[in-house]
């Protein structure tokens, strides 16, 4: 994997190309995302600030920071969870696509993978066929990572 300033680098460049900007605070709150391999709400993030910078950084601007973030797909939002991972393609050029996720019950620790189109597709044919509109494809499963279900052993 990459390292947290390498993928910082490469979002600050992102945002540069975008037309828009990776401030000191945008920064510090992707940075903490990215260490953590974790999905975060805003308020860890805002403990995690305070503790790596020495700066409280106020919800209200947690959360702006958030929906830029996630505007310009560098985080994403876990809807269950109601909490927050950072893209694990930040340094990648391909597009991924709708981000599928995986989240350990146990420990938190989230992984992004991929699904193919064709079972996107099979997925809303069966959401319609159940008079449903499917209305985010994204998908969070409920989970139990490796290393957990090897300690509960
Ligand atoms: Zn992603
Ligand atoms: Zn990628
Ligand atoms: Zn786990």
């Amino acid at each position: 994997m990459d390292n947290v300033e390498t993928i910082i680098s490469h979002a600050e460049r992102y945002c540069t190309n975008h037309g828009s900007r990776l401030t000191t605070k945008r920064k510090r709150v992707l940075a903490s995302l990215v260490k953590s391999e974790k999905a975060l709400s805003a308020y860890d993030l805002i403990a995690l600030c305070e503790q790596s910078f020495g700066e409280k950084i106020p919800a209200m601007s947690v959360y702006r920071i958030l929906e830029f973030l996630e505007a310009e797909n560098l985080v994403h939002k876990l809807n269950l969870a109601k909490k927050y991972v950072a893209c694990s393609h930040i340094t990648c050029d391909h597009d991924h696509g709708v981000p599928q996720f995986l989240i350990c019950g146990e420990c938190n620790h989230v992984k992004e993978i991929s699904i193919n189109k064709q079972t996107i597709t099979e997925l809303q044919k069966n959401v319609a066929h159940a008079g449903f509109q499917l209305v985010s494809p994204q998908l969070e499963m409920n989970c139990i990572c490796n290393s957990c279900a090897a300690k509960a052993a």
